[in-house]
């Protein structure tokens, strides 16, 4: 072997539809691991309740164009009628340096990254049910009815499309937060061994 010093970290995605938990597991996992996650751009308004989920650096439609000119995402996706992207920096410098870098996006970024970087650890996380997921949805008091029936639709389409595709590592359940946790990162210490004896 011998080779760990060069290795270099491993990219874990995280998706699954909106409500289903990742921002929850994703702060689980970086208090747990060393795994270090982004902050992506989107030119999505802030809406209250965002302190509650994942962290956002809002910015214009223009500057979100200015950015995509310059190479500077990683991947990016429309959803739901609004830009989200990952900036290349610092995750790229972190998996240079052998740090775990965590992603969590929707389905078209997932599929650019697996393209891109062959290599990443992609793990769908679906909801116990979809009863569970409108309910988790509703719940957030984020988004209007309105809102809370295009992403219920949206994340029964995304939810289909991922059991139908094999992009995808892992399906994982959230059914209690601590046993979903578990399992990434048991998920993450296998996937990091089968690395090493691949050589990657
Ligand atoms: P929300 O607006 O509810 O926070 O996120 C809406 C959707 O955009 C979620 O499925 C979320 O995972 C996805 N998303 C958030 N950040 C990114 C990103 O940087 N890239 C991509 N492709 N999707 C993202």
């Amino acid at each position: 072997m011998g080779a760990s010093s060069s290795k270099t970290g491993l990219l874990i995605v995280l998706v699954g539809p909106a409500g289903v938990g990742k921002s929850t597991i994703s702060r689980q996992l970086a208090a747990r691991t060393d795994v270090s996650y982004t902050v992506s751009a989107t030119t999505r308004p802030k809406l209250p309740g965002d302190e509650l989920g994942k962290t956002y650096d809002h910015i214009s439609r223009e500057e979100f164009f200015r950015r995509l000119d310059a190479d500077e995402f990683l991947e990016y996706a429309q959803v739901y009628g609004e830009y989200y992207g990952t900036p290349k920096h610092p995750a790229l410098d972190h998996l240079a340096a052998g740090r775990d870098v965590l992603l969590e996006i929707d389905v078209q970024g997932a599929l650019q990254v697996r393209f891109q970087y062959p290599q990443a650890l992609l793990v769908f996380v679906l909801p116990p049910d979809e009863q569970t997921l409108l309910q988790r949805l509703t719940s957030r008091a984020r988004d209007s009815a309105e809102d809370i029936a295009k992403r219920f639709r949206a994340a029964r389409r995304e939810m289909q499309m991922a059991k139908g595709s094999r992009a995808f590592d892992y399906m994982v359940i959230n059914d209690t937060l601590e046993r979903v946790v578990d399992e990434i990162t048991k998920i993450m210490a296998h996937k990091r061994n089968v690395g090493i004896y691949n050589g990657h």
